[in-house]
């Protein structure tokens, strides 16, 4: 097997008995992106910076990584994907970069995303799309859907996404990777360009759960510079990885298993719902009533603190800067509309508008409250829900990856996509994605398990739990 297909806890294994070193496994991983990503594209730019790129003896996690191209690392380009950020070199590291550095990362590059990371197939990002590994025909998901591509296509060991609504989950389903969006406040958001602030999660994309739990005790902690950063202790993930499930109670809502749920996709749940059993888990119906306002509740709140936290990019101080050629209403004022014009996308403008329509005078009180409203519900059914059940298990998504361009014109079809994933966000819990089947026409599926606050070990325990009686996770791409 090629070095570039190991986990990262197989690597360090490797290192530690001498039989391979982190530089031969860079390599690996280094050749494989040259061959591979002109047609996966999954980096969006490579690292080619001494610093960044050669193993540093004594490193603790001497692992190549990609990284979403909204974290921002100091003197590396980082533009969200979108043209409003080209040539925006950050003079800082985000903290997760911090981190990774004293952990000793390889950095491969960063990778795709949508643009800001609104949407859910990385087709909104101003590159172009990336692509499936497992049929290039179609997505790979998003927004973090290079991140994914990388690791599934061997592209990189393991990588970094963020999730406001989906967008580490739904991609680790489509590209047959596991994928953990954090409780809220787990992991430091300073350096992560926001997207929706009180959603947005920074989390580990990987091959298997136990490089989830290794990757996420990396990234986590309490962080001064994030005031939304919770100071509560991280434990060992991986001491929770014990294989046994005995005595964990896992609740399935009814309301997940609804039309438009696709029968290959849910069927592999059913199967993973017996595969658990087996091992001893106990599992009972369960409601989630405000589950079908989550879209509706999601799409409000997102847009609106979009719209304010994309207003900061007008030309003045970050990326891109049209100059007009001729004058309208003030040199400042056309400078400002020029810039914002070119360096948006379509996606990005749909939603600042949507945003800055649910907050104005007369609207606030019809959707943005009311949605702040529904999500306080939606968060209430969760928490009804984990006094009775240790976890939730559900689909990731309603389907496998579509082709790309088949929802691209239909906005609300796409925003249906996340049905399933918003409204962890939304509740401010932790979730999970792993594979757990593929499709007839060889395309993952994903599993989902949810947490309550802080929960981490007991998602990890339960996933790790089902890999280890399940061989999803070792079926590889062929590039
Ligand atoms: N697909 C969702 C959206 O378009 C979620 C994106 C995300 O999690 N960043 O907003």
């Amino acid at each position: 097997m090629d070095l570039n297909e190991l986990t990262a806890h197989e690597i360090l294994d490797l290192v530690k008995s001498g039989k391979t070193t982190p530089s031969d496994v860079n390599q690996a991983v280094l050749k494989n992106v040259k061959d591979k990503d002109k047609n996966v594209k999954a980096y969006v730019r490579t690292c080619d910076d001494a610093e960044l790129t050669t193993p540093k003896t004594g490193a603790a996690f001497p692992i190549p990584i990609a990284i979403k191209d909204n974290i921002c690392m100091t003197g590396q380009e980082t533009t969200c994907c979108s043209k409003i950020l080209f040539g925006f070199k950050p003079t800082y590291d985000a903290t997760v970069i911090k981190k990774l550095k004293a952990s000793g990362a390889l950095f491969v590059g960063k990778a795709n995303m949508d643009e800001f990371a609104f949407g859910s197939s990385t087709e909104n990002s101003c590159f172009g799309p990336s692509r499936n590994p497992w049929n290039l025909e179609c997505v790979p998901g998003g927004s973090s859907g290079g991140s994914a591509a990388a690791v599934a296509a061997h592209e990189a060991i393991w990588a970094l996404g963020s999730d406001t609504g989906g967008s580490i989950r739904q991609p680790a389903s489509f590209c047959g990777v596991v994928g953990v969006k954090p409780t809220y406040g787990r992991v430091s958001r300073y350096g992560l360009i926001a997207f929706a602030s009180s959603l947005d999660q920074i989390g580990p994309i990987t091959k298997d759960v136990r490089d989830s739990a290794i990757l996420l005790n990396i990234i986590s902690g309490y962080d001064e510079m994030d005031s939304t950063s919770i100071n509560t202790p991280v434990p060992d993930y991986t001491k929770a990885l014990t294989g046994d499930v005995k005595g964990l109670t896992i609740g399935i809502p009814k309301e997940f298993f609804i039309d438009g749920l696709d029968p290959e996709v849910k069927k592999s749940i059913e199967d993973a719902i017996e595969v658990l059993k087996k091992k001893g888990a106990t599992f009972k119906e369960v409601s989630l009533p405000h589950s079908e306002y989550s879209v509706a509740t999601y799409y409000i709140l997102a847009t609106a603190e979009a719209s304010s936290n994309l207003a900061r990019f007008d030309g003045v101080r970050f990326g891109l800067r049209k100059q007009p050629s001729t004058l309208r209403k003030s040199p400042i004022v056309d400078m400002f509309e020029e810039t914002r014009d070119a360096g948006f996308g379509a996606e990005a403008k749909r939603r600042i508008m949507l945003g800055t329509y649910s907050l104005s005078s007369g609207y606030y009180d019809a959707y943005y409250l009311r949605a702040q409203k529904g999500r306080t519900l939606i968060k209430n059914d969760f928490d009804k829900v984990f006094t009775e059940c240790d976890a939730i298990l559900g689909p990731t998504a309603p389907t496998t990856a579509f082709k790309i361009g088949e929802k691209s014109d239909d906005p609300l079809s796409m925003y249906l996509s996340d049905i399933y994933t918003i409204a962890v966000n939304l509740a401010g819990i932790p979730a999970m994605s792993l594979p757990c089947g593929f499709s007839k026409a060889g395309l993952p599926i994903g599993l989902q398990i949810f947490a309550k606050n802080f929960g981490e070990e007991t998602m990890l325990r339960i996933a790790h739990a089902y890999e280890q009686a399940t061989e999803w996770h070792k079926k590889k791409v062929k590039l």
